[in-house]
């Protein structure tokens, strides 16, 4: 593989994430790529017109709807929306973080790469020498513990221990499972045989320093589950116990240190990118534990490391995925905290689904009970939609024989109703509220308006999570509204050329455009511009902040436009814009109106048509 030149590099490079590369290195580097040669590594494509076409590497599909284009020098899937510049496609392809994508193109053009420390960070860049210290202590440590538990007397029990809780060799060897000597200072005088300084092994968190000086070890006697952080390095250690006591926890992690920050670190996230890129979506459980023993079905699976999901977790996740299941405990305290979990997640843009566990079982016993296959097939692909598990949330600790709880229950639920944007989705449940409690659809519709009138109102797609899958491009564009056509035709203008960026700009003359990913694309643009940079689609959506963003952009990009655009028809766009501005409008007066009659005020009603009478004029001029 073309990686075992830059591995050499970074895997001892230590802390990468506080060291940057010049901008100037990073576009030079992208200009003298093609990125139909790289993408070419990894994909059959064959040209068709302007443009390459394959097998998307990202989804499963049988007909390419994959394409590249050398002139833009980006990558789109019109299947699951998967697209970039050539970096994107490296990080998504291969699970490299970004300067390892560029590193990588670099030496392959070249061009040498200044990695510059980031001058905020300054001071941490003089703990690196400990960092790196940090990090072989914890890989020699771990393959050590691996060797006692697989292979020596002294780890006969606990490896029998293992195998009677249901773990089996492949798993222990697959998550590099050891175990600790119930000693006291094995550890520390096996690093210090080995060279390193123990106040330094203290901050690593894997010895504790006694009153008088000398050290002990902060795991012994435990079975050893090495942490990794995202680029497989052990960063930290959880040792559980075999023989339960009652003074000691049955697991324990090593504190946080440099290398080990608990809200910035998902267990299993290195190993499992390329599964979460197949699968698109990703399985996030509240212990590890449950990753390793669903990992033979389960290849997708996260945990974080006892807490609770974090914004950079978030990040993390969505530069894989737009797509979560969350499959937390089945007792009260795992269902609040999916609840939680889930707000979190949906807030930043992500769709989630939630896994059902019976009863009060929690994954592992799960498995044990009925076995790694049927909880792929039974929890994990049977997960339900947000919005059900709302439902059942809400029953929780209410009891539906008495008239309060029934009123508490429908009432929260009807808010979680409003919330919906599918006037389908939103029919299904009012039925489903209807059924159950015999209440009439029509006052359960007439609640809801009361709850919650701007989000029942409004048909916009704003409240959607982020869709995956996608139609194919001529199906689409068939289903798509005009304005949005005629948005994305402004947005393809105004990505190849500056000034019809700037002569559209005018032209809207600050109205904005109706699809929030619209609006994001152009104002990223225009910025794009008066930065100083030139029309260049793949230097672009480098700037984008989430994949999720980025198909877009891509996706409009790859539209076939008429390079030699005049003002009118840009303008002919723009009015198409405005005009569905002017439409909703109107729709809004006429429910005034509406709602004016039925107070019975005539006047206001009369006065109401007379504003929508001039709207639609206007509308046809
Ligand atoms: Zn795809």
């Amino acid at each position: 593989m073309i990686f075992g030149e830059f591995y050499s590099i970074t895997i001892d490079g230590g802390v990468f994430v506080n060291e940057r590369i010049p901008e100037e290195t990073v576009e030079e580097i992208r200009r003298k790529t093609d990125i139909v040669d790289i993408i070419s590594d990894f994909v059959q494509l064959k040209k068709q017109g302007r443009n390459y076409f394959g097998l998307c590497p990202f989804h499963g599909e049988n007909s390419p709807s994959f394409s590249v284009s050398p002139d833009k020098q980006i990558f789109h899937c019109f299947g699951c929306g998967a697209g970039g510049n050539v970096y994107t496609f490296l990080m998504d392809h291969d699970g490299v973080t970004f300067q390892e994508a560029v590193l990588q193109l670099g030496s392959r053009t070249g061009i040498s790469v200044n990695v510059e420390p980031d001058k905020n960070n300054r001071s941490e860049q003089q703990e690196d020498i400990s960092y790196k210290n940090h990090l072989e202590a914890h890989d020699l440590l771990a393959k050590f513990y691996h060797h006692l538990l697989l292979n020596t007397s002294e780890g006969q029990e606990a490896l029998e221990y293992m195998y009677s809780r249901g773990f089996n060799e492949e798993q222990l060897k697959t998550f590099k499972v050891g175990w600790a000597l119930p000693s006291w200072d094995f550890t520390a005088q096996f690093l210090k045989n080995k060279g390193f300084d123990l106040p330094s092994m203290e901050q690593a968190g894997l010895v504790i320093k006694r009153d008088d000086g000398s050290y002990f070890d902060r795991f012994r006697g435990r079975v050893m589950f090495p942490i990794e952080n995202d680029r497989g390095q052990v960063v930290a250690f959880s040792g559980r116990i075999i023989q339960p006591t009652s003074d000691e926890p049955k697991y324990l992690n090593s504190p946080e240190t440099p290398l080990f920050q608990k809200n910035k670190l998902l267990f299993n996230y290195h190993r499992a990118r390329g599964s979460i890129r197949r699968e698109q979506s990703v399985v996030l459980y509240e212990g590890f534990a449950d990753v390793i023993s669903s990992n033979e079905y389960v290849g997708h699976g996260i945990a974080t490391m006892g807490t609770s999901i974090s914004d950079q977790h978030i990040q993390m996740i969505k530069r894989l995925t737009n797509q979560v299941i969350l499959c937390y405990d089945g007792d009260q305290a795992g269902v609040e905290a999916s609840y939680r979990a889930s707000k979190e997640i949906t807030a930043k843009g992500l769709a989630v689904k939630v896994a059902v566990l019976p009863g009060k079982l929690d994954p592992d016993d799960y498995i044990q009970k009925h076995g790694g296959k049927a909880f792929r097939q039974e929890v994990i692909d049977s997960s339900v939609s947000l919005m059900a598990f709302k439902m059942r949330y809400h029953r929780f600790g209410k009891n539906l024989q008495t008239e309060d709880g029934r009123i508490n229950y429908i009432s929260a639920a009807l808010k979680e109703i409003a919330f919906l944007s599918g006037a389908v989705e939103k029919e299904l449940y009012l039925k489903q509220l209807s059924d159950e409690f015999d209440i009439s659809l029509e006052s359960l519709q007439a609640q809801l308006n009361d709850i919650a009138p701007r989000f029942t109102k409004t048909n916009s797609d704003l409240r959607k999570p982020a869709v995956q899958t996608a139609a194919i491009p001529q199906r689409r564009s068939m289903l798509m509204p005009a304005y949005q056509t005629a948005e994305r035709r402004l947005l393809a203008h105004m990505m190849v050329n500056e000034d019809t960026a700037y002569t559209v700009q005018a032209l809207l003359n600050g109205a904005i455009l109706n699809k929030d990913e619209h609006q994001a694309i152009l104002t990223y643009l225009l910025a794009f511009y008066e930065s100083g940079h030139q029309a260049d689609p793949g230097a672009f959506v480098q700037i984008l902040p989430d994949r999720h963003l980025r198909a877009f952009a891509t996706e409009v990009s790859m539209m076939e436009i008429n390079p030699e655009v005049g003002k009118e028809e840009l303008n002919d766009y723009v009015l198409e814009v405005l005009k569905y501005q002017k439409m909703l409008k109107i729709k809004e007066k006429e429910s005034e109106e509406k709602e004016a009659e039925r107070r019975k005020d005539y006047r206001r009603a009369a006065e109401i048509g007379m504003e929508i009478i001039k709207l639609r004029k206007a509308l046809k001029r």
